[in-house]
């Protein structure tokens, strides 16, 4: 049944009322030392979700016990939406939250999770996969259930397989409540996906620089046309839009109220029409303190925010920073075990900075064997980002300003 369909014959069946109440509403609920929240249908979603992809590390392993503290921190300021995916964390961000969270009452929290459709080969696999992401996160639902990052590589898996009627039949045994999907791939493609099923909310990357920049205002605007409620991922574009140059950094020194890079990004997010939540990727507990703090004195961000917004987008593109989120996606694939997001981001600093001296010494802190010099350009890296970079064309340009640098200081 088509989107439009099933909402037609849905508010029929309920006289008009129910289900556009889950959908439009966006009303914030506020109390005091809870971080603020906003009504999905019946339920009342924590504006901040926690977002278990960045998982605080101790000797490469999860550090279980400074995300245990992480949790009941936001457990205990009413910040309880967990988003958690097969692929996260080497495939054990999973078990983590399951560990953790077996803790508390599967009632207090809600947690949302993904089908992977980059490992999907027949429909038995959606279902082995579901069956298994249960037992790993020890819950026998999930509340927000995504086809996992709809893109150019995994649209005619997504499609092929049915994935949403498979998935459907676990929305009718109540395993789960919600169903959407996260999406990377284009407008062109959204559009065909957002109408073809009544889903229930999509998951889109969502931030200030990507708005007008990439496409994600056109990508919004589609899931709007279809009355489709938002949940936000990358808002800080995978921590990008927290370290700012000193020179975007002045746009927003001495605002008032007084605002960081992070409390900025988080509430932009958070102020699009329709958004249940944004979910942060923090890795340690003062960031969680940081962003909570945010969401408990929240309040949508006024036009002076939107203009200073728009400034630093502005000195972003001058800096000449490259778009990647560190998502690590890239990484699967790469046959020389090429460090990409180590690169990019050693570059960005620089590029933030213009500090030379910096550039050498981060980019020393590279495995030999993994730097942008090691490169095949075999191209395989491409087809796994969701930001749609060049990455062997970019590798190249990290490698040549190292060289330069290089030959600058031996002169
Ligand atoms: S193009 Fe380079 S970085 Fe990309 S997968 Fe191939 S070797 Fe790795
Ligand atoms: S290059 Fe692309 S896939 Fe790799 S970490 Fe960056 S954004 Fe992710």
């Amino acid at each position: 049944m088509k989107r439009r369909d099933f909402i037609l014959s849905s508010l029929l069946a309920v006289c008009g009322t129910t289900l556009l109440t889950g959908c439009r509403k966006k009303e914030i609920i506020k109390a005091q030392g809870q971080v603020a929240k906003r009504k999905f249908h019946n339920l009342e979603i924590p504006l901040l979700g926690f977002g278990l992809m960045r998982l605080p590390m101790i000797n490469s392993k999860i550090d279980m016990i400074e995300l245990d503290k992480m949790v009941e921190y936001a457990m205990s300021h009413g910040a309880n939406y967990f988003d958690t995916a097969y692929m996260y964390v080497d495939s054990e961000s999973e078990n983590a939250a399951g560990k953790i969270l077996s803790n508390y009452d599967r009632k207090s929290y809600f947690l949302a999770d993904k089908s992977p459709v980059i490992h999907m080969r027949k429909k038995e696999d959606i279902h082995r996969i579901f069956q298994e992401q249960l037992k790993k996160c020890r819950t026998d639902y999930f509340d927000f259930y995504m086809v996992h990052n709809i893109n150019r590589i995994t649209f005619d898996t997504y499609r092929n397989l049915d994935m949403f009627n498979e998935l459907m039949k676990y929305k009718e045994e109540g395993k789960i409540k919600y169903l959407g999907f996260s999406f990377h791939g284009t407008p062109e493609m959204l559009k065909e996906v957002a109408p073809e099923h009544p889903w229930d909310f999509a998951q889109l990357q969502i931030n200030y620089f990507d708005w007008d920049i990439i496409n994600a205002k056109e990508q919004y605007d589609i899931v709007q046309k279809e009355n489709i409620p938002v949940i936000v991922m990358e808002p800080l574009r995978g921590g990008g839009l927290c370290q700012l140059s000193d020179k975007a950094l002045s746009v927003i020194n001495g605002m008032n109220p007084p605002q960081t890079p992070a409390s900025l990004g988080l509430r932009w997010a958070a102020s699009r029409n329709n958004v249940i939540t944004v979910l942060s990727g923090m890795s340690n507990l003062k960031q969680m303190k940081e962003n909570i703090a945010t969401f408990e004195n929240y309040s949508p961000v006024s036009e002076e925010e939107e203009l200073a917004a728009k400034e630093i987008v502005k000195i972003i593109q001058e800096q000449g920073e490259i778009n990647c989120t560190a998502c690590k996606y890239c990484l699967e694939v790469c046959p020389k075990n090429i460090n990409i997001p180590a690169a990019f981001s050693v570059y960005n600093n620089y590029k933030k900075n213009n500090e030379s001296s910096f550039f050498a010494m981060y980019y020393s802190t590279i495995d030999e064997n993994q730097r942008p010099d090691k490169c095949i350009k075999c191209n395989l890296c491409n087809t796994n980002c969701p930001q749609g970079l060049n990455i062997p064309k970019l590798l190249s340009k990290v490698d040549q300003t190292y060289k330069d640098i290089l030959s600058k200081k031996s002169t």
